[in-house]
């Protein structure tokens, strides 16, 4: 973590605007905030007391009339003296309001520079901030409950308590080294196994929650393939639950892509609605066609939908894992809505007109995402976190085959060291020698 810079300036910015007659909000934070808030008040805030304040404009003239609320450091958002004023204005006197706090001697925040101010206060952790920006654009109720979770730390703890674990295995290994003429041989025994198995258990675990806090941060794209008239618009239109694809008889008419953003059962999807797939001559629907080529190449799953009451047509094209054929009209047969796992792949057989089927296809979409039945997710997490713990485990693997195949102490020491590197880039914080020489401190040999 790099050591905090001291901070000289004080910044400003809207952080809730105000609704349509709501309140917002407007907050400083830095060195001036307490100043600016005394020109305001003309007398000096109480900490954590909510003045009542009229704002005037550098001319005197009342601005807006609303609250003052002050946080002195370091008991504050940022760690910083905060000061939040709270005005019921329209946003042009937030922004007016906003103008006088420059005046006074801030800044304009540039994007996420409060909660960077925060991490760099200690007051939250890499994840954590990160955390922060996912709440604020998650994309489903359930990823948003994630983010909180991980914003209130649960991310975080779970890693540093995997940390120490991996802290404790390179001591013991590091103690082998370091004391051979022990009786014990270190290095192949039972105990030296169990731990590895302890510590790669809980890496799997943390890893699987982060893979699918991942899932549920950046959601599922999806693209709906397949021939003209099958009925892609009319299942797109099924799963958002409001018509917005147009659905004709004539072949041919979703010449554009269009975007959906939906929240299937707590897990955000995009889905890409494409023109049919076929060999046309119309050159707005070929560049149509051409586009959804594309689409399908960039999607995490291609929705392959066939007519269930005629020839299905050309097979679907894509590795079976990443697409799902779609059954549709189930209603003009008398077949039951069903899901059938072959092995060309997932095949959900419902009717986008009736509804029926439906609840298996969102099931089946959640379990693409590593979703189970009741699991919403545990935490919010990102790529770049799901990346450190791979990096880890891989480590960590290659530390075992030194110790436990090889009996090379020193290299299985070196892989733990950077598997518990990788481990401390997710919260910025974990100094992997700091944490060991604590350990390392309370760590008795046995003489
Ligand atoms: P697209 O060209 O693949 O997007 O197909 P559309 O969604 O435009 O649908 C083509 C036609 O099939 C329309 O007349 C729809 O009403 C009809 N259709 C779509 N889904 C179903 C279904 O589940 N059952 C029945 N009976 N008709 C459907």
């Amino acid at each position: 973590m790099p050591a905090p810079s001291p901070v000289t300036d004080t910044i400003a910015a809207i952080a809730t605007p105000a609704g349509s007659g709501g309140i917002g909000v407007l907050r400083l934070s830095g060195p001036q905030a307490l100043a600016i808030a005394r020109v305001f008040l003309g007398s000096p805030a109480k900490p954590r007391h909510a003045h009542r304040c009229r704002f005037r404009d550098a001319g005197g003239d009342v601005i807006d009339d609303g609250l003052l609320l002050a946080f002195p450091a370091p008991h504050s958002y940022t760690g910083e003296d905060v000061v939040e004023l709270q005005a019921h204005g329209a946003p042009v006197l937030l922004a007016a309001l906003l103008r006088r706090c420059i005046e006074l001697g801030a800044r304009h925040a540039r994007p996420g520079e409060f909660s960077e101010r925060a991490f760099l206060n200690g007051k939250l952790d890499l994840a954590q901030a990160e955390a922060v920006a996912d709440l604020i654009a998650a994309g489903s109720e359930a990823a948003a409950r994630a983010a909180m979770r991980s914003l209130d730390g649960e991310f975080s703890r779970r890693v540093h308590a995997l940390g120490r674990q991996l802290v404790e295995l390179r001591v013991y290994i590091e103690a082998a080294i370091d004391f051979p003429e022990e009786e014990i041989d270190f290095l192949r025994g039972d105990e030296l196994r169990a731990r590895f198995a302890a510590v790669d258990l809980i890496l799997h675990e943390l890893l699987a929650g982060a893979r699918r806090g991942q899932r549920l941060r950046d959601g599922l794209r999806v693209a709906i393939l397949g021939e003209p008239n099958v009925g892609k618009s009319s299942l797109l239109n099924a799963l958002a639950g409001h018509d917005r694809a147009i659905v004709t008889a004539i072949p041919g008419t979703t010449r554009d892509v269009l975007l959906e953003h939906l929240d299937v059962d707590g897990l955000p999807v995009t889905v890409v609605d494409t023109a049919g797939l076929r060999e046309t001559t119309d050159e707005v629907e070929s560049e149509g066609i051409a586009r959804a080529r594309r689409e399908a190449a960039k999607a995490d799953l291609v929705l392959w939908v066939v007519d269930e009451s005629r020839d299905s047509g050309p097979g679907a094209r894509g590795a079976a894992s990443s697409r799902i054929t779609v059954h549709n009209k189930l209603d003009l047969s008398d077949a039951e809505a069903r899901i059938e796992r072959r092995a060309d792949g997932t095949h959900v057989h419902l009717s986008a007109k009736t509804g029926a089927g439906l609840p298996l296809l969102r099931r089946v979409l959640r379990e693409h995402a590593g979703l189970t039945e009741g699991s919403a997710g545990d935490f919010s997490a990102r790529a770049r976190h799901v990346d450190a713990l791979e990096r880890c485990r891989a480590a960590l693997a290659t530390a075992r085959a030194q110790a436990l195949t090889d009996g090379h102490g020193e290299l299985a020491a070196e892989e733990l060291r950077i598997a518990h590197e990788a481990l401390g880039e997710i919260t910025g914080r974990m100094r992997a020698d700091e944490l060991l020489g604590a350990i390392f401190a309370s760590f008795c040999i046995g003489k």
